[in-house]
């Protein structure tokens, strides 16, 4: 049942098309899949040589150019160095093969190769006036959703923020998703990325841009990581748990291409960017003080959350039942939500607090008012819960 006012208009857009299958990077040569002369290959330092990916798709594409320099939570700088390279090396369409940071900086560099410029250039909504190359995304972590959004989230240095290219230009063409090569993503990887896409579905259920559709894809993935990801967590090499790990992703992917995201993205990167704590970790640090508040507008709504979790739903508190709920899950994950346990201290948040508040952007998807002491309450719970 959907609980969006009838009211509301929506749309919906998503143009790429999704090949799901376990080992379908082994399939390869046979997809036929040609967009170009010559691909250009943007991907991480290591990953996709330790897993194959990289030399499946090298297999299928000699002449390909190779960037494999992405570091985590990218940066200008590297998108800037991998867009001239494509350039110089006359590359006519893109791979990007890794977990969000690689496929991020392939999307800029796909933008950057027809239009020229900086990555700077492109924070911001539909700036791409030339159409990018087209792109074929296979990620490699179950996290992002990369592979099916029209964002790349990009570290700007100067300002020390991560900021945002949203173009529709840079769906990418075709996701190539196999199971498979999440296998050999580490504990601590698993745990994060999964939470990232948890956050993405939870969010895209309170975002002010829900649909109808966005709420049935977020419903099915947010149930989706509460089965499965403990089981993964206990059982790295659990075929069934990853392919659905990997589907959850996809679909919270799907979800924030049509809602984005809401504060929980916008608080977390401030723990990512100043202590290095990882992208998914540091969102879901602020799921319990930020659904505490969200809940007040959409009980119903989240009820499926508590219930499935196996808590009571409270009528007149649901926000306590949600809390019970989400810390259950966390403790079947053996997931700490307390930011000390992160290496994070309080002693910056009053800064955090008055950069946040004044940066309208962040507020866009969020229901409710939030003054300056309410986001500072909001970061100093992520240490009491
Ligand atoms: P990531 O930063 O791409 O990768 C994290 C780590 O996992 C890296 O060390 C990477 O190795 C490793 N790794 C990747 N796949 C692996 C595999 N199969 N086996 C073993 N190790 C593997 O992580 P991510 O969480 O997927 O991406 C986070 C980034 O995506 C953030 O910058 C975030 O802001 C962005 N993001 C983008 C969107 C979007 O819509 N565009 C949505 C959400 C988040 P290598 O160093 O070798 O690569």
């Amino acid at each position: 049942m959907s609980f969006i006012n009838i009211s509301q208009d929506f749309q919906y857009l998503m143009p790429t098309k999704i090949i799901f299958k376990l080992g379908v990077l082994s399939e390869l040569p046979t997809l036929k899949i040609q967009m170009g002369k010559k691909p250009f290959i943007v991907t991480g330092k290591y990953s996709s040589k330790i897993n194959g990916a990289l030399e499946k798709v090298m297999e299928v594409f000699p002449n390909a150019e190779v960037f494999d320099d992405v570091e985590e939570n990218p940066s200008i700088e590297t998108c800037d160095r991998a867009g001239q390279l494509c350039r110089d090396s006359q590359c006519d369409w893109v791979i990007g093969i890794g977990g969000g940071s690689p496929l991020d900086v392939s999307k800029v560099v796909a933008g950057l190769a027809t239009n020229g410029g900086k990555c700077e250039q492109y924070f911001g909504r539909d700036l791409f006036f030339k159409t990018p190359l087209p792109i074929l995304a296979i990620p490699t972590t179950a996290g992002t959703g990369s592979e099916v959004t029209p964002y790349a989230v990009i570290t700007n240095p100067q300002n020390n923020t991560k900021q945002t290219v949203a173009d529709t230009k840079i769906f990418p063409k075709i996701a190539l998703l196999d199971p498979r090569l999440t296998i050999t993503l580490p504990h601590q990887t698993t745990l994060s990325t999964g939470l990232d896409a948890l956050s993405q579905s939870m969010e895209g259920l309170v975002s002010k841009k829900a649909t109808p559709i966005s709420d049935c894809l977020a419903t099915e993935s947010c149930k989706l990581i509460f089965k499965w990801l403990p089981e993964v967590l206990l059982q790295p090499e659990n075929i069934e748990g990853r392919y659905w790990l990997l589907y959850a992703s996809l679909l919270s992917g799907i979800v924030i291409a049509q809602t984005g995201t809401t504060l929980v993205h916008a608080l977390g990167y401030y723990y990512t960017l100043n202590y290095k704590v990882p992208h998914g970790v540091a969102n879901a640090l602020f799921l319990i003080p930020m659904f505490k508040r969200n809940i007040t507008f959409f009980s119903e709504k989240l009820r499926f959350i508590i219930e499935f979790l196996g808590e009571e739903y409270y009528r007149e508190h649901p926000e306590i039942s949600l809390k019970k709920a989400l810390l259950r899950f966390f403790k079947d994950i053996n997931f700490s939500p307390i930011s000390t346990s992160w290496g994070v201290p309080d002693d910056q948040l009053e800064l955090f607090s008055e950069q946040l508040h004044s940066d309208s952007y962040r507020f866009r998807n969020q229901y409710g008012a939030f003054s300056k002491k309410e986001i500072y309450n909001i970061f100093k719970e992520t240490f009491e819960i």
